[in-house]
């Protein structure tokens, strides 16, 4: 077992921090948080291209007991939903391409924090203002190799 699946490296006010050195590593780490996310809960990615925020949806997925391997990145669909028997569904955002937030509200984005499931957004910072303030983020930070930092932290605590 690797350090990223026992303990993060360290706890505080700000949230967990993990290292992972593999995609593996961190779709694993996507896992274990994904039981304690409840529907109506906002997962936010921060982080550049190829910092691992794909490979962290496909763990999520698993962890939701989805099939990891239908999650892509949404190219042409700004809003993608996994849903299966027994699982908890998931809706997929990737504001890659959003210029304002509103084009996500046009799409109807709110309307997603209603539903029976986990709402998860790819450059979740473009959007931040558009989720609950309870949302919980999740930043990569790109080391050496295949390692990376991941900070996860509720913005806000629910009252
Ligand atoms: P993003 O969605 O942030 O653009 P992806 O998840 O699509 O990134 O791609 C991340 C790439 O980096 C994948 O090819 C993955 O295999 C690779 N990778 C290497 N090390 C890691 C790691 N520690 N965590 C996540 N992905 C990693
Ligand atoms: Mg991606």
């Amino acid at each position: 077992m690797t350090t990223s699946e026992r303990s993060p490296q360290s706890e505080s006010e700000s949230g967990s921090e993990f290292l992972t050195a593999s995609a593996e590593e961190t779709r694993a780490l996507a896992r274990r948080l994904a039981p304690t996310l409840r529907p109506g809960d906002v997962v936010l990615l921060v982080g550049e291209l190829g910092a691992g925020k794909t490979t962290f949806v496909q763990g999520l997925a698993e962890g939701l007991g989805l099939d990891p391997q239908r999650v892509s990145s949404p190219t042409f669909v700004l809003i993608q939903e996994y849903a299966e028997e027994g699982a908890v569904p998931l809706y997929h955002v990737d504001a890659y391409r959003v210029r304002d937030p509103r084009e996500l509200v046009e799409v109807g984005l709110e309307e997603y924090f209603e539903r029976p499931g986990v709402t998860v957004i790819e450059w979740g910072d473009k959007v931040r203002e558009r989720v609950p303030p309870d949302a919980i983020e999740v930043r990569f930070e790109v080391l050496e190799g295949d390692r990376r930092r991941i900070r996860i932290r509720r913005l806000q605590r629910p009252t």
